[in-house]
């Protein structure tokens, strides 16, 4: 069957044809890829075409596709029984990883998803603080739960619904949404109703608008008001985690928060997500404490030991030295070519993430910027690139992902092709 068939088959009974929205390339049009299998930097669609991988499962694959030291990780498990819902060592030995690789975490729970990773994170911080009211960034996301998916990015933003219906009002009246990299917007909120806050979060790289780096001091800002205010400070590093640096955007940028989400790389294509950081704060979950969270899988022992193959081989020195340098070499090797084409383009890297901006604008800083970019131009762009065989994130409000399998001739190929399609933009 085409990609055409299989979708026509899949909405029969997937709304949508798809199980998480950005999939379904509405943003960008036509028909979405159907993958059959990967490997290394490469997808294979359902008729064995090709396709140079800048999507990596959103994040996750950052090692490649495929990787036979995680393959051999994930079989070995497999052949010890799937799931018990009772302790294993495993889960010691992931925690240990965690804790000493990201700066401030002391003590980590395991869930199965970024987005309950956040959800318990919100939960707990409110807990822990007595508060109700959480400040979150315009095109930030940070999952579907209510709370969070107010003035949201990722598929929320791309299909046009940043805030759902099925949100309670009353529910989201907690959730305050400032502008992503205004200091000045979140120290007039602390002004306002500082002790009323349970928690700020945030992407310290935002990823789920394109990709935003953090303006200097824009999260030392938001490390002091948290701290003169008595609220708990969250990083959501679901993308950014062992993605931007070994110990992720905190290490990077040297700002300790007080929780940390996690999701995506640590669990090397398995579905996970964890919720760490102080101790004192951490103490207050279920069973030591009254916070209450739970998960029939969480910790699944196959996942341990994808997340943890992953974790060691990104753990070797130079591996995000040579991530970062590959990534740029992408994004440079792009706007050289967009310049040549006379193409308004601007392209940033943070680690092995990246952002495309068709604008003129230079670098782009804040949500009215990524909403500024020429999106009809971008749309043009992805397809063109499709036919080459690139697959980029199918809408203009995601980053991309390079991982450590993209070598200098895969990146080469993927200008080569850039090359053609600025020519026609
Ligand atoms: N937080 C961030 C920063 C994310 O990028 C995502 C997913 N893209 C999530 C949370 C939600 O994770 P999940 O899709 O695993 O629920």
């Amino acid at each position: 069957m085409n990609d055409n068939d299989l979708f026509a088959a899949a909405r029969t009974h997937i709304p949508g044809g798809v199980n998480s929205p950005v999939r379904a390339f509405k943003s960008v049009g036509g028909t979405p890829v159907f993958i059959e299998r990967a490997g290394g930097p490469y997808l294979y669609g359902a008729d064995e075409r090709r396709y140079i991988d800048y999507v990596g499962s959103w994040g996750p694959m950052v090692l490649g596709h495929a990787h036979s030291e995680v393959l051999a990780a994930v079989h070995a498990a497999v052949d010890r029984g799937l799931s018990y819902g009772a302790p294993t060592a495993s889960e010691t030995e992931m925690a240990e990883t965690l804790c000493a690789l990201v700066p401030s975490m002391d003590m980590v729970r395991m869930v199965s998803s970024g987005t309950e990773a956040t959800m318990s994170a919100i939960r707990l911080a409110r807990g822990f603080t007595g508060r109700d009211q959480i400040v979150k960034f315009e095109g930030c996301y940070h999952g579907h739960s209510d709370s969070l998916l107010v003035k949201a990015g990722s598929g929320a933003l791309t299909l046009g619904v940043p805030s759902s219906p099925g949100v309670p009002a009353a529910l989201a009246e907690y959730t305050l949404t400032l502008a992503y990299n205004d200091a000045g917007a979140v120290r007039e909120a602390f002004a306002r109703c500082g002790s009323e806050i349970a928690c700020v979060i945030v992407e310290p790289v935002a990823g789920n608008m394109n990709c935003v780096p953090p303006l200097p001091g824009f999260l030392e800002t938001l490390r002091e008001v948290c701290d003169a205010h008595g609220a708990v400070l969250i990083f959501d590093e679901v993308m950014t985690g062992f993605r931007v640096a070994l110990g992720g955007a905190q290490a990077l940028y040297g700002v300790r928060p007080d929780l940390t989400t996690l999701g995506k790389v640590i669990g090397g294509g398995m579905p996970v997500g964890a919720f760490g950081g102080r101790r004192e704060i951490m103490e207050h979950l279920a069973p030591l404490g009254p916070v209450y969270q739970a998960g029939t899988l969480s910790g699944n022992p196959v996942a341990m030991a994808a997340g943890l193959a992953t974790l060691r081989l990104l753990a070797r020195p130079g591996f995000f030295e040579d991530l970062a340098a590959s990534t740029r070499s992408l994004t440079d090797g792009l706007l050289a070519r967009a310049e040549r084409a006379g193409v308004p383009f601007a392209a940033q890297a943070v680690g092995g993430m990246f952002g495309l901006f068709f604008t003129g604008a230079g670098s782009v800083s804040s949500f009215a910027g990524v909403m500024a970019c020429d999106q009809p131009r971008f749309n043009r762009f992805f397809h063109a690139m499709l036919e080459r065989g690139v697959y980029l994130a199918p809408s203009a409000f995601e980053a991309g992902f390079v991982s450590a399998a993209h070598d200098a001739a895969v990146i080469q190929a993927t200008l080569d092709a850039a090359e053609q399609v600025f020519a026609t933009l």
